[in-house]
Order: C-alpha cells, then structure tokens, then sequence
C-alpha cells in the first residue's frame, strides 16, 4: 500500500481536477500548469488518481 501519490508531468493535461477533490489540499499547480503533489501533506486516498481523466497520477512506489 502506497503511502503517497504522484503526477506524471508528461501526461498531466493541467485540467486542475485534482486539486479541487484533494481532501488535504496537497496539490497545486506546478510550473506549465500542470499539477503536482505535495508528498508531506498527501495521504494517500487515492481520490485524485480515481478522476483523473488521463491516468497521469500514480501510487510513489
Ligand atoms: S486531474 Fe490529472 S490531468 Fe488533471 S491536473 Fe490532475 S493530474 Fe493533471
Ligand atoms: S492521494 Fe489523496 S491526499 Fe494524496 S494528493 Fe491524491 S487526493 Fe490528495
């Protein structure tokens, strides 16, 4: 079980979906747009990578 999540800033299309359903507010906005989690807040829900509507997020494994 991850403890954390990642974004694949190659596919990221930067549609902020993320962001707006993170319960512990660990993602924002990185440099191009795209988004990207903040591994000391992020608690490993899965809830972002469950909408993301291009797969681009992932268990840190
Ligand atoms: S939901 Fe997916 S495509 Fe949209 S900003 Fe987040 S990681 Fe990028
Ligand atoms: S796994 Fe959960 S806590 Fe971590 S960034 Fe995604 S929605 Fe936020």
């Amino acid at each position: 079980m991850a403890n954390t999540y990642k974004i694949d800033q190659m596919n990221c299309i930067g549609c902020h979906s993320c962001m707006a359903v993170c319960p512990a507010m660990a993602i924002a906005e990185s440099l191009g747009g795209k988004c990207k989690i903040d591994k000391d807040n992020c608690m490993g829900c899965g809830t972002c990578a469950s909408i993301c509507p291009v797969s681009a997020i992932e268990p840190d494994l």
